[in-house]
């Protein structure tokens, strides 16, 4: 029976081919039949002609519907995406399900009530590494055994509802697991459970969480004591001149540090969106120190802390010049902010270093810690700057956090006339790390602190590509 399914809607039917075929055939057979009857003498002739019709009935019926199959079925298949693929086309198939990121399964349902029924058919080579999965047609509870997970895996096999679940199951990180009804046209419960590493987008999720948390947290102070005094200048202290002055100093200072504040957050998240781009200036490394320097000279004579540059003249270094001065400044300002009056801050330039040359111990019995290394390359040569201050030093629980926003040493005097906003080195350290360069820091609680950030040299072979 030429019954064949015959997707196109536009196509006809099979069943009504054969009703127009079969019945003219059987018509035009009566009528010579009938013929035949009424003249026997024509009979031999005419039952020959009903022979003829019969057998043309016969083959347009057989021959008709694979004459049209050929056109439907080709232009059926993508229309109903059907997955029994060429061979070439199934290879390829195959070898992109391979090579997915995201590991992608096929699970099958097996009994609802039978939690060991649950099977994985396929698995890419992404899910087989992550659960390490040996053979096919493994028990899905075996490998993964996280109870949100399963339930959303048993939800698509026998509920058809689509999933995505969180997973905090190997190594250490955050996956999403998806899941999907697989819908087959077979009678078997199938779905499809992808699980995508999300580690990366829940820690910047955190960190920013943090971050307002924290940058709210800096500013509401400042602008509490401004309202404060505000209030104090509106009510009693208004025909008090002296007092009048004295809260108008303050609330100077507190705007002040709140511009700071808003100007130092500014620069860290522009830094932070051009991390991943490095710079293509070239910025002499000893010319930024001695404009710095210069530019300091105010604070550090206010102070009377005095400023001694040593080292080589020029070191031209790969860089973004505001970057680099920002650097320095940053690093000569802490060493201002924390040495005592009257005290002496040694900063050197070094060319020609590498990485460890750069940052050698230069303080006995001091604690030392990289705060940010570059990758390891014994050829690469370096410029450093190295900042040395006799404050009040550092024990070593803090060297660790030095960097992180916003985090300060607790009791530490800065001086009492600036405090900081605790965001300056973490600028440093994510401007060296845009530089490719590297930062150390070396301190002795009552020796004073050393801070040492390298660039890599602009004329290093390296450096250039
Ligand atoms: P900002 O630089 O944003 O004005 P800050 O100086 O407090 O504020 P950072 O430069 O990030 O912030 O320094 C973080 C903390 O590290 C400081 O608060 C201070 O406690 C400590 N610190 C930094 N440099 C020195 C130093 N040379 N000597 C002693 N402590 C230091
Ligand atoms: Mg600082």
């Amino acid at each position: 029976m030429p019954d064949a399914a015959n997707p196109s809607p536009i196509a006809p039917t099979a069943s009504s081919r054969l009703w127009t075929a079969g019945a003219s055939g059987g018509v035009a057979t009566l009528v010579l039949l009938g013929v035949a009857i009424l003249h026997p003498h024509h009979a031999p002739v005419l039952l020959a002609g009903v022979a003829a019709v019969v057998a043309a009935t016969w083959m347009v019926n057989r021959a008709r519907p694979s004459g049209e199959a050929a056109p439907v079925v080709h232009l059926a298949q993508p229309m109903t995406s059907t997955p029994v693929a060429s061979a070439p086309d199934g290879a390829l198939l195959d070898a992109a399900f391979e090579a997915l990121s995201d590991a992608v399964l096929v699970i099958s349902g097996g009994e609802p009530d039978d939690i060991a029924g649950r099977r994985i058919v396929l698995a890419n080579k992404a899910a087989r590494d992550l659960l390490r999965i040996q053979r096919d047609g493994a028990i899905l509870v075996s490998v993964l055994r996280d109870p949100a997970v399963l339930e959303a895996v048993d939800e698509a096999l026998f509920g058809g509802i689509e999933r995505s679940v969180d997973w905090s199951g190997v190594r250490d990180r955050h996956w999403k697991a998806q899941v999907r009804p697989l819908d087959q046209g077979g009678d078997r419960a199938l779905a499809v459970l992808v699980l995508r590493d999300d580690t990366d987008v829940r820690r910047m999720e955190l960190m920013r969480v943090d971050f307002l948390a924290n940058a709210s947290h800096e500013l509401r102070t400042p602008l509490a004591s401004l309202s404060g005094f505000i209030e104090t200048l509106k009510g009693h202290a208004k025909d008090d001149p002296k007092a009048r002055d004295r809260f108008l100093d303050i609330m100077s200072a507190q705007a002040d540090r709140m511009g700071r504040l808003v100007a130092d957050l500014l620069s860290l998240s522009r830094i932070e969106l051009n991390e991943h781009i490095p710079p293509s200036g070239r910025v002499d490394l000893p010319r930024a120190v001695s404009d710095v320097v210069d530019a300091l000279s105010v604070l550090t004579q206010e102070k009377g802390v005095e400023v001694v540059v040593v080292g080589d003249a020029t070191a031209p270094v790969r860089g973004d010049r505001d970057e680099i001065v920002q650097v320095v400044q940053n690093l000569i300002d802490n060493a201002v902010k924390y040495s005592p009056r009257g005290g002496r801050i040694d900063v050197e330039v070094r060319a020609g270093v590498s990485a460890d040359q750069a940052t050698a111990p230069c303080m006995e019995g001091a604690s030392r810690l990289p705060l940010l290394t570059p990758d390891h390359d014994p050829a690469r040569r370096h410029a450093a700057v190295i900042v040395r201050d006799r404050g009040p030093g550092l024990e070593r629980e803090h060297l660790p956090r030095l960097t992180e926003r916003f985090y300060r040493v607790e009791g530490q005097k800065s001086g009492g006339d600036r405090p900081g906003t605790g965001l300056g080195l973490a600028i440093v350290k994510h401007i060296v790390n845009r530089h490719r360069g590297g930062l150390a820091v070396e301190s002795a609680p009552g020796q004073g602190t050393v801070f040492t950030a390298f660039f890599p040299l602009a004329d290093a072979p390296d450096a250039a590509g």
